[in-house]
Formats: structure tokens, sequence, C-alpha cells
């Protein structure tokens, strides 16, 4: 069975959040640790927290992905910005040991023109400060489209942030459709040959979850506009040839298309059916 889900507001909570994916036959979902601008977490509410748990186990869920703001910025030029993601980050990983086992997506951020080998060379230096061998989360780098001066958005790049990681067993990646396509991989026309480059590149071991998404934006345009299924330049077939591929098949796949609840429903079902 497939493991699909959509991105879901945690304003209401854990339990909510977990009953919400139910009503729209998702077995995982992903969620906002705090808002966007990186302000202040809620406190988290124990009893909600161990209801989720033990929710979430009886359902049988797959893991969830916690997304980092995605406003900060770890490798940015300027101190007081890297040191500001690096504490959201270390409280994040810290509240995240209350749902264990679980996955935590960031966005490895933009250079700012410093070069993207210094911005590899920043973001490795703080995760080797945050990765603790200790930890139950997983971090994962989300791939990018590579739009201005952001780093993630090669497969080679990544490989190089994985590879400076001191805890390998605490580092991942997921894949987000809409950013590889419009980063110049061509999951439309080529699915074997992306799957075989990252394979090459990173290996396929580092691949932990998926956001699916079509793009509004062209092959190669370097520019991150999320589309609906099938209304987008990567399509409803190479969408659902995507997640029919063996690797990808296995993983956590988060809906991060531009719809409310009976969308999501709908491209639930529609990924489901055709699975
Ligand atoms: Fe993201
Ligand atoms: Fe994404
Ligand atoms: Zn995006």
């Amino acid at each position: 069975m497939l493991h699909i889900g959509c991105h879901l507001s945690i304003s209401k909570g854990f339990e909510h959040i977990g009953k919400e994916a139910s009503s729209i036959n998702a077995d995982t979902f992903q969620f906002f640790t705090r808002n966007p601008q990186g302000g202040k977490a809620k406190d988290l509410d124990m009893n909600d927290i161990k209801k989720y748990n033990t929710y979430a186990q009886e359902n049988h869920f797959a893991k969830i992905v916690a997304h980092a703001p995605y406003t900060l910025n770890p490798c940015s030029d300027k101190p007081e910005t890297r040191e500001f993601a690096e504490m959201v980050f270390a409280d994040d990983l810290k509240r995240m040991e209350y749902v264990p086992n679980n996955y935590y997506n960031f966005h490895p951020g933009s250079h700012v023109g410093q070069g993207s080998s210094v911005g590899v060379a920043i973001i490795i230096d703080m995760l080797n400060r945050l990765l603790m061998p200790e930890q139950t989360t997983m971090v994962l780098l989300e791939t990018m489209s590579g739009k201005g001066s952001e780093v993630g958005s090669t497969f080679e790049e990544l490989a190089e942030i994985i590879k400076g990681v001191k805890y390998q067993d605490k580092i991942g990646v997921c894949m987000d459709t809409c950013h590889v396509f419009a980063a110049g991989y061509d999951i439309v026309h080529d699915l074997d040959g992306v799957m075989n480059s990252f394979d090459k590149i990173i290996g396929l071991e580092c691949l932990k979850a998926v956001h699916l998404n079509d793009s509004l934006m062209p092959y190669q345009s370097h520019k991150d506009r999320h589309a609906k299924i099938g209304e987008g330049l990567i399509g409803k077939e190479a969408l659902i040839r995507f997640v029919n591929h063996p690797i990808i098949h296995e993983l956590p796949i988060i809906l991060e298309t531009p719809n409310d609840l009976s969308g999501y429903a709908a491209e639930i079902k529609l990924m489901r059916d055709n699975s």
C-alpha cells in the first residue's frame, strides 16, 4: 500500500491532524514546526502528543515529515541569520523527539553570493553541531529548484553535504518532484535516468521521502511554483509513474499542491487507485 498524505496545519494539535489525515485516507502528513518566519513554536501538549502517538500506531501511520520554516537561511552570509536558523533547528529537533522516529525536512538555504561550495561547507558545519547519535529523528535535505543562489538543486551538492555529515544515519533526502523538474531533472521523459543518476551520485538508500507536486513552471526554469496534480507541466501520467517506481513506492509521499482538504482527498485517491 502506498504511504501518502499531504501538508496539513498543526494548529489544532497532533491528535487533530492525525484524525484529519485519516479522514482523507492519508497515512502520513507534513506540518510546519512553527510559522514561516521561525517565531516561537507553540508549547507542546504532552497529553495531545501521547494520544497522537497511540493513534498513529493503531492506524499504522508511516513516518511523518516536519518541515522547518522555509524562510530560514542556514548558509546565509550573515552570522546572525545563520545562528537564528541553527537555534530554530536545535529547538525543533529537541521537540521532535516527543514524536520519535520521524523526519525533519529543511531547505539547505541560499549562499547569497558566497559560492555553493562555501554554502555547502556552512551547512555541513551546522549539521555536525546539531545531529546527535542518540536522536531518533532523521534530518532530510530537500531537493531545490535552484532559484537565485539556492544550494541543493543538484544531486552533486546534496551528495557533498551528506558526505560531510558525521552521523550518516541521521541524514537523508526528500525529493520534491516540482523542484527537481524545475532544476533540470527530466522525471517526465527519463525517470529511470534521473533515478540512476540519483543512485550514482547520492545513493538511493539516502532517499527517504517525497514531495509530490506538479509544476507550473517549465523544465529547467529554476522556478518554484507548485500546481495541482495534472494541472502543471509534469502531468498526471508522469506523477503516477513516479509513485509507482519501486523505490518511491515504499516512501512517505507528501502532496504540497495548492488544495483544500477535499482536493487533497481526491489526489490521494487518484494515486492510491493507480498504484
Ligand atoms: Fe519545502
Ligand atoms: Fe517541497
Ligand atoms: Zn516548492
